[in-house]
């Protein structure tokens, strides 16, 4: 079977991630979660307290960036066998993806040195194939001619109900409402932003999955990659 690139792109929260990762394994590929690496920068970025009350970033990041003082990698974790985002080497993944940084990553990712600080080291990680990557723009902007492409949607009150329950399992503390508001509001962000807008490319396949259990939609996808990889 030939190796391929396969985009998995869509709304907030609509289970890209996990069923990305499940295929990856299954496949025996690389997984990269772009959005991770987004929020991560986001971390960087309100560490270094580079938002002001009205909403505007500080120019700083941009000098970060270019200097080279921002660094995002993966690393994997041999305890849990998943890969874990790091920034300048230490991993964060236990910092990601609260409600602070889901609420200041949409701007950030809207900024076009931050996009194309990222896109080129998301290019790199696929140079060799064989990697499923999820993230907003991956079927449109990082790899356009991936062999497979597939944009998920849900309702934005599914998806909000997910990552509430995603939180409290982790016992992070989560209000719905609040989760309900940032998922909308992301989507209206991403999907409006001038730099590599969310957007379902063209030869993408739909899934919306509302409706569907996590194991029909698994089966759905790996015999759809299959298919693609002859
Ligand atoms: O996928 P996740 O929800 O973790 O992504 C966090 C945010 O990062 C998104 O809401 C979006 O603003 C941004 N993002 C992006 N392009 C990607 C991946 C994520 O703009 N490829």
């Amino acid at each position: 079977m030939k190796k391929i690139i396969i985009a998995i792109d869509g709304h907030s929260s609509c289970g890209k991630s996990t069923m990305a990762k499940q295929l990856a394994r299954e496949l025996g590929y690389i997984y990269v979660d772009t959005g991770a690496m987004y929020r991560a920068v986001t971390l960087w970025a309100l560490r270094h307290d580079y938002f002001s009350a009205d909403g505007s970033i500080s120019p700083r990041l941009e000098e970060d960036i270019d200097a080279g003082r921002v660094t995002i990698g993966f690393i994997l974790n041999v305890e849990t066998g998943l890969p874990e985002v790091t920034l300048n080497g230490e991993s964060v993944e236990a910092y990601i993806r609260g409600i602070e940084v889901s609420n200041h990553v949409s701007p950030v990712a809207a900024l076009p040195y931050v996009r194309a600080f990222l896109t080129r080291q998301q290019q790199n990680m696929g140079q060799e194939k064989g990697i499923v990557m999820d993230g907003r723009d991956i079927g449109t902007a990082v790899f356009p001619q991936a062999e497979l492409k597939v944009f998920v949607t849900a309702t934005a009150e599914v998806r909000a109900q997910r990552r509430y329950d995603e939180l409290v399992a982790k016992g992070q503390p989560a209000s719905y409402e609040e989760i309900l508001k940032n998922v909308q509001e992301r989507d209206y962000i991403d999907s409006h932003r001038e730099v590599a807008p969310l957007r379902q490319a063209d030869d993408a396949v739909v899934l919306d999955n509302s409706n569907l259990t996590r194991e029909e939609q698994s089966a759905w996808l790996l015999r759809l990659a299959q298919s693609r990889m002859g």
